[in-house]
């Protein structure tokens, strides 16, 4: 059976080097290997019998491999273009913030969501990634970086909920003492909203942040924008959103992108703060706004900074946190989706 070493834990990889026949110590070495990502040809302390044992055992070290990189010379944000064994293109985003490193990882190679303002779902959805696939994002951009991601936020490629088992494997790998013992509270996890997912999700006892991409309170307006809505209606989402809160302890933030014409007029700020009260309860809320980043092949515009400011100030003005969301990587398209689209059609190599 093929054994994922980036999966084990320290006592089954002491097992494994064990059973191998091969010392203690070796198993140290072995872990230290694992934790870089390192391929198991380019262990290089550990004797060629080991690492022929470990392949022959049927042992892998699937780590992305890195295509494409690109560095934005304006805030040193770093975005990847990563592919998998058999050849499916994901991303990852490295950004760099006073309290260390956040990535954003992908969870699917593509995305059946449909959201219409989106990249990562344009050409549809190809397939989950595997735990160790998440994780390897991790590793490849510690390894190239040679410095420790701190944060992770699971907003890239995919819907997280979409892919519930593997994300929460994944989560748990990455928590592991002895793995890359990444905190669930530096860790947050985004959703278009799988109302299932977020009432499963809240029994999982994971203090991880939560973020709903909302944007918009209307059901009718956001079945435009977001299909998940035929499934789960605004106030459906709501209802979930109150409950995880009232179990977990833990509030959601929500995610508003703002288009223009669509969702930002003042008056929808103020339906939004109403909709929003009156549905959490108790839970503190906080909305965070994203300028759309628009895709080329959607109609849709950003909206002008008079417009991002004219509704925070309506949302804050209606006793609502709202921030707006600083735009990381300007210069190298850091947001999600588009890279794998564009890369997935020229798979030249050129940016
Ligand atoms: N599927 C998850 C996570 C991926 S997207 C989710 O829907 O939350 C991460 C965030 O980026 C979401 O809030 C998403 O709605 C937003 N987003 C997607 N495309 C965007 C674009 N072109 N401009 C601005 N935000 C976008």
């Amino acid at each position: 059976m093929a054994i994922d070493l980036i999966a084990l834990s320290d006592n089954e990889i002491a097992s494994l080097v064990a059973e191998l026949g091969f010392p203690a110590y070796r198993a140290k070495q072995l872990r230290q290997w694992i934790a870089k990502g390192t391929p198991i040809e380019q262990m290089s302390n550990l004797p060629k019998a080991l690492r022929d044992a470990l392949r022959e055992r049927g042992c892998s070290l699937p780590i992305p491999h890195l295509v494409q990189k690109f560095v934005s010379q304006v805030d040193g944000t770093v975005k990847y273009l990563f592919s998998l064994a058999d050849g499916q293109l994901i991303e990852s985003v490295v950004m760099r913030y006073e309290h260390g490193l956040t990535i954003c990882v992908s969870c699917q190679a593509g995305c059946r969501m449909g959201c219409r303002f989106c990249a990562s779902t344009l050409r549809g959805w190809e397939r989950n990634l595997k735990a160790t696939e998440i994780l390897g994002q991790i590793l490849a951009a510690q390894n190239d970086l040679g410095e420790r991601i701190s944060n992770i936020v699971m907003m890239g490629i995919g819907e997280p909920l979409d892919n519930y088992e593997e994300v929460i494997r994944f989560l748990h790998l990455v928590n592991a003492e002895d793995g890359l013992n990444i905190g669930y509270r530096h860790i947050s996890l985004s959703t278009c909203g799988l109302v299932d997912g977020i009432r499963r999700l809240a029994k999982e006892g994971l203090p991880i942040t939560l973020s709903i991409s909302l944007h918009n309170i209307d059901t009718e307006e956001r079945k435009a924008l977001m299909p998940i809505t035929n499934k789960w209606s605004v106030e459906e989402l709501l209802a979930a959103c109150r409950d995880y809160f009232t179990e977990t302890g833990r509030r959601i933030s929500f995610e508003y992108t703002l288009i223009a014409g669509e969702n930002d007029s003042p008056d929808k700020a103020i339906r939004l703060a109403n909709g929003l009260k009156k549905h959490l309860g108790k839970m503190p809320i906080h909305v965070n706004l994203i300028p759309l980043n628009p895709v080329s092949e959607r109609q849709y515009r950003k909206s002008g900074a008079d417009a991002v400011s004219r509704f925070q100030a309506r949302l804050v003005s209606c006793g609502i946190n709202a921030t707006v969301r600083r735009k990381l990587g300007p210069d190298i398209n850091a947001s999600c989706g588009q890279l794998r689209y564009n890369g997935a059609l020229d798979t030249s190599g050129t940016s």
